[in-house]
């Protein structure tokens, strides 16, 4: 089955579920090959192997959706319109919230921008996603706590009206995971909105967006261990059913004359084209998986990689774990290093091609906020999630202690 144990009795931890990479093997310089390990899965997660098997069973049902009239295509309807509740209900979107399939957070964060009836306030902290889609926005420079943060955009918000606080949920260059419901009634205090960029932390933990006070939540299927191509925005409908459509073609209208077209209520009214129904059924079939691992089984499993994976980075020279906030209480499976002395783009290179390692070198589109923390012009990132073991994390810091000892 695709469930092992957390923590065996050696106090080795197992991967929690299996991935569609599990048993990939890589060439390394000098001809061998090894077990490749995949420590970069904040920038896009291999599908589970449960979500694969669901795409192997929908695939013959692939037919056009809404219009068709033969029984696939009924089928087909039916996955799609389920698939979306599904990842409504999911993340806790409201009944009269509207939730619009999307190909990825970015293109979620640029719909809502097209729709958003004011300035935007944002942190510097962001993933370029959410900083740059905002047309009207006002970069809010992050403080050395969350507290502290929270009281600089107070004041932002307090000092002209905004539409919406736009922030992410987790880092996804440390990882540290913002105290959202704070966020939020800050936001609501001040008569603005709250957006949520759910990249990093829908793939590790499950989000209530009515529970915590979000007004809109973006989230991409592949970070989530379903494949490329899908992604929502989740939220309040009154501003996108105010908007021009994002997307303006078949499927997105009721009625076309000549000269006037009456446009559809979202979500149809943003989903112009033909939609990635496949991309949604499997990114449906990753977040019934979470659930069937459980909250606790997944936590646990994360801190545990987490903190072994920070006991064995701490003990190298000439390394430093980049953070943003002093009190930051918690973060997802994400850990960005700086080297003092080496090149971090060698060393992922080196980590690759001799020992089959994969990490991601890099300012991780997120350049104001790296350059504020780091002291380096790059960094290291190694993300870790369901398939990974003790094992992965193991050789890769047993790599990257050879690397730093002897150089790349
Ligand atoms: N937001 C965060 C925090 C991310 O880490 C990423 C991707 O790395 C994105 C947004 C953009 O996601 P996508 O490329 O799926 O649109």
């Amino acid at each position: 089955t695709a469930v092992a144990p957390v923590l065996t009795s050696s106090g080795r931890v197992e991967p929690l579920a299996t991935l569609t990479d599990a048993a990939l093997d890589v060439p390394v310089l000098g001809g061998a090959r090894v077990r490749h390990v995949n420590l970069d899965l904040a920038a896009s997660a291999p599908a589970l192997d449960a979500v694969a098997r669901r795409v192997v069973d929908v695939l013959p049902w692939y037919s056009s959706v809404h219009r068709g009239s033969g029984y696939p295509s009924i089928v087909s309807t039916d996955l799609l319109e389920s698939s979306r509740d599904v990842v409504g209900r999911h993340v806790g979107a409201r009944s009269d919230d509207t939730v619009v399939i999307t190909r990825n957070t970015t293109d979620s964060l640029n719909l809502l921008a097209s729709a958003v009836p004011g300035d935007v306030v944002v942190l510097d902290i962001e993933h370029h996603a959410n900083l740059l889609p905002w047309r009207s926005r006002r970069v809010v420079v992050g403080r050395s706590t969350i507290n502290e943060t929270l009281d600089a955009l107070r004041a932002e918000l307090a000092s002209r009206p905004a539409a919406l606080l736009a922030v992410t949920a987790a880092s996804n260059v440390t990882g540290e995971v913002l105290p959202l419901e704070r966020f939020a009634a800050l936001a609501h205090e001040h008569g603005a909105r709250i957006a949520v960029d759910g990249a990093q932390f829908v793939p590790h933990r499950r989000i209530d967006i009515a529970e915590t006070g979000i007004d809109y939540l973006a989230v991409s299927g592949h970070k989530a261990y379903a494949p490329f191509g899908a992604g929502v925005l989740v939220g309040r409908r009154d501003w996108l059913d105010a908007a021009p459509a994002y997307l303006a073609g078949g499927g997105a209208v009721d009625t076309v004359t000549a000269d006037a077209v009456s446009w559809k209520r979202s979500p149809e009214r943003h989903e112009a084209g033909t939609p990635n129904v496949l991309g949604i059924v499997a990114f449906a079939a990753a977040l019934v998986e979470f659930e069937s691992l459980g909250e606790e089984r997944r936590g646990a499993h994360e801190r545990a990689l987490r903190e072994r994976l920070l006991t064995g980075i701490r003990s190298l020279d000439g390394v430093r774990v980049l953070g943003g906030f002093d009190d930051a209480t918690d973060a997802v499976g994400i850990v960005t290093i700086e080297l003092t002395s080496l090149s971090v783009g060698l060393v992922a290179a080196a980590l690759a091609a001799e020992h089959g390692i994969a990490v991601r070198a890099g300012r991780f589109c997120a350049h104001p906020f790296f350059d504020r923390i780091a002291t380096r012009r790059n960094g290291l990132r190694a993300s870790i999630g369901l398939g990974t073991s003790s094992d992965d994390v193991d050789r890769f810091v047993d790599a990257l202690t050879s690397i730093v000892t002897s150089g790349p």
